[in-house]
């Protein structure tokens, strides 16, 4: 396979995807852009011509030329990693990626097996599950298990190779030792239901010391533990029906409020809530109201306010906000109140994020000062959407909540100033060889006014220039076709040759005049 063919196998949306939230406008995706400080999105990416260009910094290239820029790689190490992305050999030489990945999908299965049978055979932990989630199905479903006798059997008792391997992920340290023995075990699983980590917690009859909670898998080239969201796996179905997610905080709430009935819950994992986990859930590519769940204390408040911020700066305000409305704690809590009680309520109330975030802002414990940069930030946030209808619900929100009003520029929709007879027609030349072979063949390039110099590299060279790019990628630059081409390159000319007329006029330079007079009935004939 050589570069090209490789090429034609990975798509630029995926890559990019698992980086940045992209949002589809029209038939492109956008985004603020990664590689300059931005509100409003610049950041346009082309599934059709497999190229991302920023309007603002200029920036642009092919996914292999993104993931270089953004995680800072060299060409090569670009290729590896979007081979095992698109599970693809590398271009030119067999890629380990592929088979390693599959191998690691099945030593996780083996050892994910003995897990549960562990968990099945100990009665006390097995009473504690019990206890916590009302019922043995639980342990089926979310992948519950317990690094047990059978489990450290399992894993002793695998090849080289597959030891090999799970010290590749971090699994084992360098001494075949796993950090996860005698915890209670989360199978992390990726959208396909693939096991592509675990996550261990610490249970009450085994004495942890001073070690943490919670342990998770290592970063490694199956699990990325930023952009992971748990039991995303079992909750895509309900996000697709429900038009909404709902993500809170740990495993044990997400387990909590899904067998209370919320099956559009997942969790991030030991991460606070980022831009990569807004790219996950754009990738479902639906209109879904994103409703945060944090716990019922102030670190809780924090974390909200800060996932509502990582919303509004993606231009995303589809958000909500869900209170626990008593006085428990967390979705365990709910869970283990109801089970006692035997109960079906649950006492939650979602409110509209952007609202919830200005009562966060200016509530009467923050200082007038503080209010007043707060509210500079505020407005710098909406003034910096694009869509005017938008503008206008935000300012109509704080004008409700707090009572200010604020007046906002709000341009009518207008036809995109770009769109010019030269960029049409430079942008047909980038689309169409016969397009550009007749441009070579009647222009000078003068008439093609900005677009001369960049014309003049294209021909040349057949690279596209930054303006070439920014042209090739706007959708709302018309192209013609190869009749309508040939008119506008007529228009072209003519405008040219009138402004031609004016200079030899002025330099009463009359052979100069004849000659274009010549030109132009030569090429109407
Ligand atoms: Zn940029």
């Amino acid at each position: 396979m050589d570069l090209e063919q490789f090429k034609s196998q990975i798509d630029i949306v995926e890559v990019i995807q698992s980086f940045i939230p992209l949002r589809k406008v029209g038939t492109n995706y956008q985004a603020p852009c990664p590689f300059h400080n931005e509100k409003s999105p610049s950041f346009v990416v082309s599934p059709s011509k497999q190229i991302f260009t920023c309007f603002g910094c200029g920036k642009s290239g092919d996914a292999i030329t993104f993931l270089k820029e953004y995680k800072n790689l060299d060409f090569k190490d670009a290729l590896a990693e979007i081979a095992s992305m698109f599970n693809i050999p590398l271009p030119h030489k067999e890629s380990k990626a592929h088979n390693q990945r599959k191998d690691i999908y099945q030593v996780y299965a083996k050892i994910q097996k003995s897990l549960q049978e562990d968990l099945l055979a100990n009665q006390k932990l097995k009473g504690y599950v019990l206890k916590r989630l009302g019922s043995l199905e639980a342990i089926e479903k979310f992948g519950l298990g317990y690094f047990g006798q059978n489990s450290r059997k399992v894993i002793n008792e695998l090849d080289f190779k597959e030891r090999e391997l799970l010290k590749e992920v971090g699994f084992l340290n360098e001494n075949n030792r796993c950090a996860f023995f005698e915890r209670l075990s989360f199978a992390l699983f990726n959208p396909a239901y693939k096991i592509i980590g675990f996550a261990g917690r610490t249970q009450p009859f085994f004495n942890f010391k001073n070690s943490p909670k919670y342990l998770n898998s290592k970063q490694s080239f199956v699990f990325n533990k930023s952009q992971f969201l748990y039991n995303f796996h079992l909750a895509q179905k309900a996000i697709k029906q429900s038009k909404q997610i709902i993500v809170c905080e740990g495993y044990m709430d997400s387990i909590a409020l899904q067998i209370l009935g919320k099956h559009n819950c997942v969790a991030t994992c030991g991460t606070a809530f980022n831009t990569q986990h807004l790219a996950q859930i754009f990738k479902l590519e639906l209109e879904c109201q994103i409703l945060f769940f944090f716990d019922n204390d102030n670190a809780g408040l924090e974390a909200t306010k800060r996932a509502l911020e990582v919303c509004f700066s993606q231009g995303y305000f589809n958000v909500g906000v869900i209170r626990i409305l008593d006085k428990h704690k967390d979705a365990g809590e709910i869970l283990q109140e109801n089970l006692l009680q035997n109960t079906q309520t649950l006492l939650l109330k979602a409110t509209d994020g952007f609202s919830f975030y200005l009562k966060l802002l200016f509530n009467e414990q923050i200082s007038s000062a503080q209010k007043g940069r707060n509210l500079e930030i505020l407005k710098a946030l909406i003034n910096a959407q694009k869509n005017p209808f938008l503008k206008q619900e935000l300012s109509q929100k704080v004008a409700t909540t707090l009572n200010i009003n604020l007046k906002f520029h709000t341009p009518l929709l207008q036809e995109n100033p770009n769109n010019t007879l030269e960029a049409s027609f430079y942008k047909s030349v980038l689309e169409n060889e016969y397009i550009e072979a007749l441009s070579v063949e009647y222009l000078q390039g003068r008439e093609l006014g900005i677009y001369e110099k960049s014309w003049r590299e294209y021909i040349k060279s057949k690279t596209r220039d930054r303006i070439a790019n920014e042209l090739f990628i706007d959708e709302s630059i018309r192209t013609f076709d190869i009749p309508s081409a040939r008119k506008a390159m007529k228009g072209l000319i003519f405008n040219d040759a009138r402004k031609q007329k004016e200079i030899l006029l002025a330099k009463k330079d009359y052979l100069g005049l004849i000659a274009l007079n010549n030109y132009l009935t030569q090429l109407t004939s």
